[in-house]
């Protein structure tokens, strides 16, 4: 109570009175618990967290162990993968052979002072075995194989995967002789842009495994193996001599490569004795190693659901089919006028193909709608290997293309919206042969579209000017018009055999080749 008074009143009243002394903290303790206190603690506190945050040894592991490489390592067993397991890719097997033997007996190398190459680079379009390659690599010389994404690198902080990447090659340096693997190494090795704002992260990430792979000399024993299909994004300082110098190609299987995978995957299902793998293999034109592998599960899928010990031709030869245009549609009720018009529609194309010269010969037809949504289709197998196709016969396919919604024409007098892929597809190559392919008398041999990605689906774009494109587009219609007019011509000559033909097909829903060259030989 603050009254200073209040003493001299007490006094003057004559009141007993008294005070009481509240003991207080003495002045070297407060300065203890608000002074000393605080600041060990939180001294403590942080030697405890950095001791977390940093790696007890070398400084390397980062918070929380997010710096860690968690690169899968796979010591190989006696039954690793092998190159016997890789069909076809002979050449890749070829190029990489030479390190497997290095890997085995690295003196022979060291005595003449040679230096393997320190990175392999495996490119190819997706599915076509690169990472069993250099899973083969490690089992062949029985070596540890490390495993990593390129995506795996990139984190949420700048450094992180810098710091993952030096991780990564310590171990691997500690288990030397070894193989490392980069998988979709254009996740980190895009080109840098200089541009401002840009992504630090993976540029570190980059920069520390660009100073990693110098920082090892080429007779350590560690070799680095890395996959892309975008070699053309790729950083040129990731691709100098010194760094992954040597370029491995893995590219689609050709017709025996193909035969050999679906062999490989099929001892692994039970197949009769009977299935003509070289008739699947054709009939998979441009199917990738794991689309390979993929048929041949399907058709063993195929023979349990439908109740039999083995897959047979016929599974297999579905299963493509399966791969290529969806399940059949079972359910799927067509009216009466469309399936007609689809069976038209078919012929049409068969017909067309048929009648031209260099066309690849017609496999199957059918009309039973496909989950993929479409309604029918014929297939074509070429012969044998193509690696070149000739202005001609791109304009026979082109003609065969256009060959449905002509037949529409001829006999409906109209056209429906079933030849909306058949446009899609007729448009690419026309445009192709003006731009690409040199194959126009206007422009002669001059590039107008560059691919951008050779690998995955082949994107393109333009380089040319307006008034250019302007011309490009007046000459594929003529192009495509030329085709289609063809194509009306071809089946109006032989109007009887597409009546035929397609009552046929109307009746059937599905044919073979030969049943359609016989009908049309009459
Ligand atoms: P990538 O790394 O090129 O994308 P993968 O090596 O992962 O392709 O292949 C995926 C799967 O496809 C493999 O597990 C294998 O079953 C099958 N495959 C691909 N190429 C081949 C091949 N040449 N021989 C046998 N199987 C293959």
């Amino acid at each position: 109570m603050n009254d200073p008074l209040l003493v001299e009143r007490l006094n003057a009243s004559g009141a007993i009175f008294g005070q009481e002394i509240v003991e207080e903290m003495s002045p070297l303790m407060s300065i203890v618990v608000y002074w000393i206190l605080p600041v060990v603690l939180f001294i403590g506190i942080g030697q405890l967290m950095s001791k977390k945050l940093m790696n007890k040894g070398g400084g390397n592991r980062m918070m929380f162990g997010m710096g860690n490489s968690n690169a899968k390592v796979y010591v190989q067993s006696s039954e690793g993968i092998h190159f016997a397991d890789v069909a076809g890719e002979d050449e890749a097997k070829e190029n990489l052979a030479e390190i497997v033997d290095y890997l085995h007996n690295p003196g022979k190398y060291r005595e003449i002072g040679a230096s393997m190459p320190k990175g392999v680079l495996l490119v190819g379009p997706p599915g076509t075995g690169k990472t069993m390659l250099a899973k083969a690599v490690a089992g062949e010389a029985n070596v540890p194989f490390f495993s990593m994404s390129g995506s795996e690198f990139v984190e949420m902080f700048v450094g992180m995967g810098a710091s993952k990447v030096r991780d990564l090659f310590r171990q691997a340096k500690e288990k030397a002789p070894c193989i490392v693997f980069i998988d979709e190494i254009d996740a980190i090795g895009k080109k840098r842009d200089g541009q401002m704002g840009g992504n630090d992260e993976r540029e570190q990430t980059l920069n520390q495994l660009l100073t990693e792979m110098d920082g090892f000399e080429g007779n350590t024993g560690v070799i680095i193996l890395a996959a892309t299909n975008r070699p053309e994004s790729l950083d040129p300082a990731l691709t100098r001599p010194g760094r992954f110098d040597q370029r491995v190609p893995v590219e689609l299987p050709d017709l025996k490569g193909r035969e050999d995978i679906l062999k490989v995957h099929a001892r692994k299902i039970k197949v009769a004795d009977d299935v003509d793998f070289h008739q699947i293999a054709r009939m998979a034109s441009g199917a990738s190693g794991a689309e390979l592998a993929n048929i041949v599960n399907e058709a063993a899928l195929r023979a349990v659901r439908s109740g039999r010990p083995f897959a047979n031709q016929s599974d297999l030869e579905e299963s493509i089919e399966v791969v290529i245009a969806g399940y059949q549609k079972k359910n799927a009720i067509l009216t009466d006028q469309e399936k007609w018009t689809v069976a038209y529609h078919e012929i049409g194309h068969a017909l067309v193909a048929a009648c031209q010269t260099q066309s690849a010969p017609v496999q199957k037809i059918t009309i039973i709608p496909r989950t993929s949504g479409a309604l029918g289709y014929t297939m074509q197998v070429e012969e044998g290997n193509k690696y070149l196709m000739t202005k001609e016969e791109i304009e026979n396919k082109i003609a065969t293309y256009t060959g449905g919604r002509a037949a529409e024409e001829v006999v409906f007098n109209t056209s429906s919206t079933g030849a909306s892929n058949d446009i899609e597809q007729a448009t690419k190559l026309a445009r192709s042969m003006i731009t690409r392919y040199g194959m126009s008398k206007d422009f002669d041999m001059v590039a107008m579209e560059t691919t951008t990605n050779q690998y995955l689906g082949g994107d393109t774009s333009l380089t040319c000017s307006m008034e250019t494109q302007t011309e490009i587009d007046r000459q594929v219609v003529a192009l495509v018009r030329r085709q289609h007019q063809k194509a009306v011509q071809i089946l109006t000559d032989h109007l009887d055999k597409l009546h035929a033909l397609s009552k046929y097909l109307y009746e059937k829903e599905t044919i073979t080749g030969e049943e359609f060259m016989e009908i049309l030989n009459g």
